[in-house]
This record gives C-alpha cells, sequence and structure tokens, in this order.
C-alpha cells in the first residue's frame, strides 16, 4: 500500500522519508497509470490553459499535484523521494502544467515556507489543485538585476496596507489571480531593509495590467501599475521589513525552477529538435551539423545532471542554493546555441512560419524566444556573478550605497 505523511506533517519531516524497492515501484506504476490517462495528446502544440487546469485538478485529486506538500494544505502529503519518481515519469510525457511553472515552483513553496497557517488554509490548496494561478511581482523599471533598488511603497493605514506603484515583466499577470509583490516598506532604512512581501489579489480596485508584446506575437508579460491598492493587513507574507530574505528565498526557488524545468531524468530535448530540421533540412550526415548536435548533446546532458543534483540537494533538506545559478546560466547557453545552430541549417525558416500551422512552429518560437533565456530570472552576468562571489568564494562586487538609507540614494526616479 502507498503510505502518505501524517496529515499535520510539514516539508522538513518529508524530506528525510525513504522508501523501499517495493514502495518506490508501487508509486512509479500509480505515476505511469495516471499520465496514460491525463497527459492530453496535443502534438507538438502547447496545451490549452484549460486543459492544464483539468490536468493539475485531476493530479491534485491523486495526490500527485504538490506530491511533497502537506495533505491538509491540498498537497500530496509524499516524500521528496516520491517527488522525485513523479518528476521521473512526467519527463517522459508532453509537459501538461508548464503555464504554472511561476505558481507552482516559486510560489508554492514561499507559501509553504513562509506562510501562516492561515495564508497556507486558505491558498495553498487552490494553488496546488491550478484552481488558482500566481505570479511574481519583483522587478520595477529601473529594478531588475539590483531588485533591492525597487521604488514601489506600502504603508500601513489601520487594518490595510496601501500599495502604490509599478512592476513590469510581469509573466501572466494577465492570467494568475493571486501574485506574490515585494514593495518598500521603510524607506529610511537602508535599501535591503525596509522592503515587505505580500499576497496581492490581482483582480483588486487599483490593479491595472497592460499587455507587453514580443517578438513571436505572443504576450506572456505585463505591465502592472498599482494605485491606492488595499491589501488586508494579514496578507503581509513572513515578516514585516523582512521582504530581502523572502525575495532572495524565491529568486533561489525561481533559478531551480527555470533551470530545472521538466527535469527528472537526463533527456536532450533541444538535440532532438535540431536533430529533426538537420533531417528535414538534408544536412544529417554533414560533418559539421553532426559536431554541433553533439555539443548541444553534451550541454544538455550536463544541464540535466545538474539540474538532477539541485533537485537531491532540495531532497535533502537543503533550500536551494547559488548551485541553481549553474543550472539557469547552462539553459541560457544552450538557447544561444541552439539559435546559433537553426539559423545557420536552416536560415530563415527557423524564424518564420506558415499563420495556417502555427502550432508546429515549436522550433521558430524557441529560437525567437532564446533571447529571453539569459535575462528572465535573473541575467547571465548575475548569474555569474552569483557563482564568483558564492561558489567560487571570489571577492564581492564594490558596494557604494551600504549604509545610506534608501530615501538619500539615487536609484531609478528618485532623485535622492
Ligand atoms: C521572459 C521574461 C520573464 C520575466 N518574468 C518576470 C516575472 O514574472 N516577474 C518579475 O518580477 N520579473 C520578471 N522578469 C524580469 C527579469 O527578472 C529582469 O528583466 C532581469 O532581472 C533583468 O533586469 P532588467 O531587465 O531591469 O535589466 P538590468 O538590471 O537593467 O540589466 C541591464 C544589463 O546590465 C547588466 N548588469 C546589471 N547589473 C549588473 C552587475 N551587477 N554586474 C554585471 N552586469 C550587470 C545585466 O546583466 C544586463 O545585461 C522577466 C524577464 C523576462 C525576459
Amino acid at each position: 500500500m502507498i503510505t502518505r505523511l501524517m496529515e499535520d506533517s510539514t516539508m522538513s519531516d518529508t524530506m528525510t522519508a525513504t522508501l523501499s524497492p517495493e514502495a518506490a515501484a508501487e508509486f512509479r506504476q500509480k505515476c505511469v497509470d495516471f499520465m496514460d490517462t491525463y497527459a492530453v495528446k496535443t502534438g507538438n502544440a502547447i496545451p490549452s490553459l484549460d486543459d492544464q487546469k483539468a490536468f493539475l485538478a485531476a493530479a491534485a485529486g491523486a495526490g500527485l499535484a504538490g506530491v511533497p506538500f502537506p495533505e491538509q494544505y491540498g498537497g500530496g502529503g509524499y516524500s521528496l523521494a516520491h517527488e522525485k519518481i513523479w518528476r521521473e515519469v512526467k519527463g517522459n510525457y508532453r509537459m501538461m502544467d508548464s503555464e504554472f511553472i511561476i505558481s507552482h515552483g516559486m510560489c508554492l513553496p514561499m507559501l509553504n515556507e513562509y506562510g501562516t497557517p492561515e495564508q497556507k488554509a486558505a491558498y495553498m490548496a487552490d494553488n496546488i489543485s491550478g484552481k488558482t494561478m500566481w505570479c511574481q511581482m519583483f522587478s520595477e523599471p529601473g529594478a531588475g538585476s539590483d531588485v533591492a533598488s525597487l521604488q514601489s511603497k506600502c504603508e500601513l493605514d489601520g487594518d490595510e496596507w496601501i500599495l502604490n506603484g509599478q512592476k513590469v515583466w510581469t509573466t501572466l499577470a494577465h492570467k494568475s489571480d493571486y501574485g506574490v509583490v515585494v514593495a518598500r516598506t521603510d524607506p529610511e532604512q537602508v535599501k535591503h531593509a525596509g522592503i515587505s512581501m505580500f499576497i496581492l489579489d490581482m483582480k483588486a480596485p487599483g490593479v491595472e495590467i497592460r499587455p507587453i508584446h514580443q517578438i513571436d506575437g505572443g504576450s506572456h508579460f505585463n505591465e502592472v501599475f498599482f494605485t491606492d491598492v488595499r491589501i488586508p493587513k494579514d496578507h503581509l507574507l513572513g515578516e514585516y521589513n523582512a521582504g530581502w530574505k523572502l525575495a532572495t528565498a524565491m529568486l533561489m526557488y525561481e533559478r531551480v525552477a527555470i533551470g530545472s524545468a521538466g527535469a527528472g531524468k537526463i533527456n536532450q530535448p533541444t538535440y532532438k529538435l535540431l536533430k529533426s530540421a538537420a533531417e528535414e533540412t538534408g544536412r544529417i550526415n554533414d560533418p559539421v551539423v553532426r559536431d554541433q548536435l553533439m555539443q548541444i548533446y553534451s550541454m544538455e546532458t550536463t544541464k540535466a545532471m545538474v539540474a538532477m543534483r539541485n533537485r537531491a540537494e532540495q531532497k535533502a533538506g537543503k533550500t536551494p542554493g547559488p548551485g541553481g545559478s549553474l543550472g539557469k546560466l547552462f539553459g541560457s547557453n544552450i538557447a544561444w546555441k541552439m539559435r546559433e545552430i537553426a539559423l545557420e541549417m536552416a536560415g530563415p525558416s527557423s524564424i518564420a512560419w506558415d499563420p495556417s500551422n502555427a502550432s508546429g512552429a515549436e522550433r521558430q518560437r524557441i529560437v525567437l524566444n532564446s533571447f529571453q533565456s539569459s535575462i528572465a530570472g535573473g541575467t547571465d552576468e548575475i548569474q555569474r556573478n552569483i557563482i564568483g562571489d558564492r561558489v567560487l568564494g571570489l571577492p564581492r562586487e564594490p558596494s557604494v550605497d551600504k549604509g545610506v538609507p534608501f530615501k538619500d540614494l539615487k536609484v531609478g526616479t528618485q532623485t535622492g
């Protein structure tokens, strides 16, 4: 029989749990049966949001959404060893919940780790089952790499916080029900100290979402404006003015989520895509193309192994550390290399497609969107800084704003 953890168990209880070979095989079979039934066959097209939500609702019913999160909050209540098996099995099918990477990879672990019991009870189950979607609101004009320079501010007024300001590049804000937002709550403090994190209802009066149009014709992210948005007092996530600590934790979850999206086994999806392009264009026997294909193959294999190591560290109870930056950096290097090879091999047909066959444009969309990979979730330069500073132990970048209250700094549109 497949056993779950006790009702009131937490993630930290689940981390230490181990699985017998029989229990692992039984759980794997459960996952395979589920995926065989619910993974919608869509050819090359990404499943629609409705299909993704239906998939997650069914998965939640089977305890396979939010696998290692407590059952009392809508999770599977299984161990991280179960989660690993689930990822491995899922990795053999088309990704059915790609729109929920931020919701599940970043917002859910933050709610679980920092939410009050009331916040967990109110929000986790619907997040896990895909009934609600969540977004992340950190970046602002003038505060991207240096998020701590953010100027959106939140002030307490009786039982409510009042939020004013602007965010930018907010992925899926237009489809989200809730967002995790960071705002300045005390400008008298130094810039990293006076920030807090909140749960925001995206439908609240005063929240205005404007789409940003992308190179591939899509519109996946947005500008979000806040005008006197009222947030209930108890929607503060974590402690007052501790937002920077939480933001850092969420960025680590983000890098692991991006760097290991779809990971769970060693696979080479970009290699497969390029190999079929080489076959289509009759270049598969070209020694230069074969060499390029092998480069991508080995980069993807290494990236998958780095992702597995990061996941294993999480499984062993570690909060994601700077190692997540390695996987993220690998991902963007692969995307850039993929674009270079695709353009060299198939020329303009790697960036243009027949509009009547828009769903068959997977390679073209990946090529056009490859630029994003070295910006979203922190730029390549920032990942290199983190790796240099926190993995290799090199000296930190000089800091010019140490000890200066935020209100006296010249950042963004603030003149000091
Ligand atoms: C596809 C996509 C999705 C996104 N989704 C979200 C989201 O959902 N939520 C959200 O909050 N944000 C999101 N972002 C925003 C993203 O986090 C920022 O774009 C990113 O952190 C960079 O910030 P910036 O654009 O302000 O660039 P800047 O910080 O202005 O950087 C400009 C250039 O300067 C370099 N640079 C800056 N500082 C340093 C330094 N110290 N050392 C070396 N080089 C440096 C950068 O590497 C870059 O090349 C998304 C971005 C993209 C592309």
